[in-house]
C-alpha cells in the first residue's frame, strides 16, 4: 500500500476510534455500558443526531452547542477525535504497514483515554489497564512468529517486569499511585519490544516531563507540595516520545558521551 493511501486510512480510522473514546472517557469511570444507551446530551437527555454524531465535523456544525438545549459541549470532544487521528497517523508513518502496526495503534487508543480519565478522576481504570497486558501480547506474538523475532518478545517481557519492579518501589517511598504501578509494566513490554533504550528513554522521560509540570504547577502556585498531580499522562507521553524518538534520542546522548572534552 502506498504510504499516502496508509496514512490517509489510519487518520480517518483515528477520527472514528477517538469518537469512541469520548464514549469510554465518560462511562469507563462510571461503570456504564459503553453501547446502550446512545449518544445523548448530558445536560437535556435528548440523543444526539446521526448528522452530528461525525467526528470533529459535528462539533464544528453545532458550534459547540447541544442542537436541543443549547447546551455548551466541551472543545475536548473534538480534541480528543483530532488527537487521536493525529497519534494514528503518527504511529503508521513510524510502523508503515507492518504486524507491530496494530499493537501500536492500540497502545494508542488506550493512552488517549487513560490519560483524558486520568486528568479527570486521577485514576486509570483496571478495566482499560488490566485487559490490555493480553491484548498487546496476542498482537505482538504474532508479529514475532512471523518477523522469527522471538528477542524481542522475551525483552518485552522483562523489561515488563524491570517496569513493574521499578515502580513498585516508586510506589513504595509513597510518591505513585496504585493504578500507575499497573500501567507501567504494559508500557515496559510496548517499549522492550522496541529496544532497551526506548525502555531507559520512556522512563526517564515520565519522570522528567512529570517533575517539570509538577515544578511549573507549583511555581504558577496552581498545585502545593501535597496537591496530587496525575502521573499517568506523563508515563505515556514518555512511553510515545520513547516509540517515536528512542533510536535518535540514544544516538545523541552515546555522541555526547564520546565527545572528548577540549
Ligand atoms: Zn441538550
Amino acid at each position: 500500500m502506498p504510504q499516502p493511501m496508509l496514512l490517509c486510512i489510519a487518520g480517518l480510522l483515528g477520527l472514528a476510534i477517538g469518537s469512541f473514546l469520548n464514549v469510554v472517557i465518560h462511562r469507563v469511570p462510571e461503570g456504564l455500558s459503553l453501547v446502550k444507551p446512545g449518544s445523548h446530551c448530558p445536560h437535556c437527555g435528548h440523543e444526539i443526531r446521526n448528522r452530528h454524531n461525525v467526528p470533529v465535523l459535528g462539533w464544528v456544525l453545532l458550534r459547540g452547542k447541544c442542537a436541543d438545549c443549547r447546551a455548551h459541549i466541551s472543545v475536548r470532544y473534538p480534541l480528543v477525535e483530532a488527537g487521536t487521528a493525529a497519534l494514528f497517523v503518527a504511529v503508521a508513518a513510524r510502523f508503515g504497514l507492518s504486524w507491530e502496526l496494530p499493537a501500536y495503534l492500540y497502545l494508542a487508543a488506550i493512552s488517549i483515554a487513560l490519560a483524558a480519565i486520568d486528568l479527570d478522576k486521577l485514576r486509570l481504570p483496571d478495566a482499560i489497564v488490566k485487559p490490555s497486558y493480553a491484548v498487546a501480547l496476542a498482537l505482538l506474538l504474532p508479529a514475532a512468529a512471523l518477523g522469527h523475532d522471538w528477542r524481542a518478545i522475551v525483552r518485552g517481557l522483562i523489561a515488563a517486569a524491570a517496569m513493574w519492579i521499578f515502580f513498585e518501589i516508586v510506589a513504595f517511598f509513597g510518591a505513585m499511585g496504585g493504578g500507575d504501578v499497573k500501567l507501567a509494566p504494559l508500557l515496559g513490554f510496548y517499549l522492550g519490544w522496541l529496544g532497551w533504550s526506548a525502555v531507559a528513554i520512556g522512563a526517564f522521560a515520565a519522570f522528567v516531563l512529570g517533575g517539570l509540570v509538577g515544578a511549573g504547577l507549583m511555581a504558577a502556585r496552581l498545585a502545593k507540595r501535597k496537591t496530587r498531580i496525575p502521573f499517568g499522562p506523563y508515563m505515556l507521553a514518555g512511553a510515545f516520545l520513547a516509540v517515536f524518538a528512542a533510536a535518535p534520542i540514544a544516538d545523541w546522548y552515546l555522541n555526547l558521551l564520546s565527545t572528548p572534552i577540549a
